[in-house]
């Protein structure tokens, strides 16, 4: 098969969340299973562009509005990520070096989805599938069925639309309704949700499946989505939770070189100890107290506004024998707060307030816990990575964390499992995270070696892609 994924990240060209360590991994393990991948992503000037070797495969003209563009398409020359990889440059556009957040968002992922379009609608072949991800790749599904310019060629290539995250949709006005190249207009209730164009509410329509990233995230989708839990509702027939795996030669405590001392399931109290005390002499910690852990985006989902308050609590009804370390960036509101506490708590807590894919590592096999309060978890890899590195996962009973930890109070149970997004529900899974740190030590024991022994590798969820691929042709 020849399998095409277009995506706005991708680890390591590119990454800002798990959609990049996704797409920079499901490709590779589908190629591994004998496909011909292709991943098509816009031109960021990042260190990855200047630190390889490209070839020009494509240039072309096309319109955003009135506006013409032109485009590019680069092709690297290595296959060094295992699969063909392809950015797609517009001057003026894509030219930058962060991923999102420009007031031009809109027309830059517009512009790049027009020009991937231009792009496939020039080759001699069809490829198998279009795999898109998340809205900023939302409505080539659309303009690939119903846009006059493509449809003669594009409208009979399966499309697969994956929902890494249906908080953000990628509203845009009716206004920019011109942006979108010349289409059906009897079509038009398939772009608005709202009456918005709705780029991800589009997708979920006009794609010929759709899937998310864990069941239990399909599940609540059809009662909570932002608004579209009735879209989630009225496209189940063609929806499907396909899990999450993750890269596990990027994520290996064996080999991975930006930790301090490398350990497996057979040596992970003494591996473990060597980067807990690396990161607690970093931190100003104390490597004798169990350290409990956040990393991720400082924003509402993950529950971040909860940390300042869950934290001091804790550190207050716990008398002081926990540590905690956050490694996080978003809310400024959030972030000035966890990094003025740094000071109050000094010896208990720190914070590296940015982002730091090397201390995240040596985070992920330094701590003894990993605290994921989380309100909506569409997966959730921060918790496999703990899991792989020994280290136990705190974690809200939601999304993919529900269908990934277990709790400990059950049969074979290894994390620990919490109701609500509350202060009270962290604090008191702090208390039982210190019993076990303390008093648990077979079960402690048993737990970290055998959760690093489970299997959350890409080889089964890549197949199952395949598979619904092949129910396509
Ligand atoms: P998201 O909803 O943010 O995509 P995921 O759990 O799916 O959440 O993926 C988060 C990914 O981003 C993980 O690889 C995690 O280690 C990484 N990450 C998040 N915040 C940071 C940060 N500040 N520094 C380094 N890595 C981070």
């Amino acid at each position: 098969m020849e399998i095409i994924h277009v995506a706005a990240e991708c680890y390591p060209v590119a990454k800002a969340g798990g959609l990049g360590d996704v797409v920079g991994a499901l490709p590779k393990y589908q190629a591994d299973l004998g496909h011909v991948t292709k991943v098509v992503m816009p031109m960021y000037r990042t260190k990855f562009l200047y630190n390889h070797q490209w070839e020009l495969v494509h240039e072309g003209e096309q319109f955003l509005g009135s506006q013409s563009f032109h485009y590019a398409v680069i092709k690297e020359k290595t296959n060094t990520l295992g699969f063909d990889l392809y950015l797609v440059d517009i001057n003026g556009l894509l030219d930058r070096e962060k991923i999102y957040g420009y007031n031009d968002d809109t027309e830059r992922f517009m512009a790049f989805q027009i020009a991937v379009c231009d792009w496939m609608n020039k080759w001699q072949h069809k490829p198998s599938v279009v795999h898109c991800h998340d809205h900023h790749t939302g409505l080539i599904p659309f303009m690939m069925q119903h846009c006059f310019a493509f449809r003669d060629k594009l409208a009979r290539i399966p499309t697969v639309f994956t929902v890494h995250n249906a908080q953000y949709q990628g509203w845009m006005g009716w206004d920019k309704n011109h942006y979108i190249p010349y289409y059906d207009t009897w079509k038009t209730g398939l772009l608005e949700w709202d009456k918005n164009i709705n780029p991800l509410a589009s997708a979920i329509k006009c794609a010929w499946k759709v899937t998310t990233v864990s069941h239990s995230y399909l599940d609540e989708l059809k009662q909570e989505a932002n608004g579209l839990q009735h879209l989630f509702e009225y496209e189940k027939g063609k929806s499907y939770g396909i899990l999450n795996g993750i890269d596990t030669q990027v994520w290996d405590p064996h080999t991975d070189s930006m930790i301090v001392k490398n350990y497996g399931s057979e040596l992970v109290e003494k591996g473990k100890w060597k980067n807990k005390k690396e990161l607690a002499g970093q931190f100003g910690l104390d490597p004798n107290k169990p350290l409990v852990s956040f990393i991720g985006r400082l924003v509402g989902e993950k529950a971040a506004d909860l940390l300042p308050e869950a934290i001091s609590q804790s550190i207050y009804q716990h008398h002081g024998n926990v540590n905690f370390l956050v490694l996080g960036s978003g809310d400024p509101n959030v972030e000035d707060r966890l990094d003025n506490m740094k000071h109050h708590f000094s010896g208990y807590y720190n914070s590296f307030i940015g982002y730091s894919e090397q201390l995240s590592h040596l985070i992920y096999a330094g701590s003894d816990f990993l605290l994921m309060p989380s309100r909506v978890e569409p997966c959730g890899l921060n918790q496999l990575y703990a899991l792989r590195y020994g280290t136990v996962p705190m974690v809200r009973n939601v999304g993919g964390l529900r269908d990934t930890v277990t709790d400990m109070g059950d049969p074979q149970g290894f994390g620990i499992r919490f109701d609500q997004a509350s202060v009270n529900d962290i604090t008191y899974s702090v208390g039982r995270a210190i019993d076990l740190y303390n008093n648990k030590h077979e079960l402690y024991h048993w737990m970290r070696s055998h959760m690093m022994e489970i299997d959350h590798s890409w080889e089964g969820s890549a197949q199952q892609y395949i598979d619904l691929y092949i129910s396509l042709q």
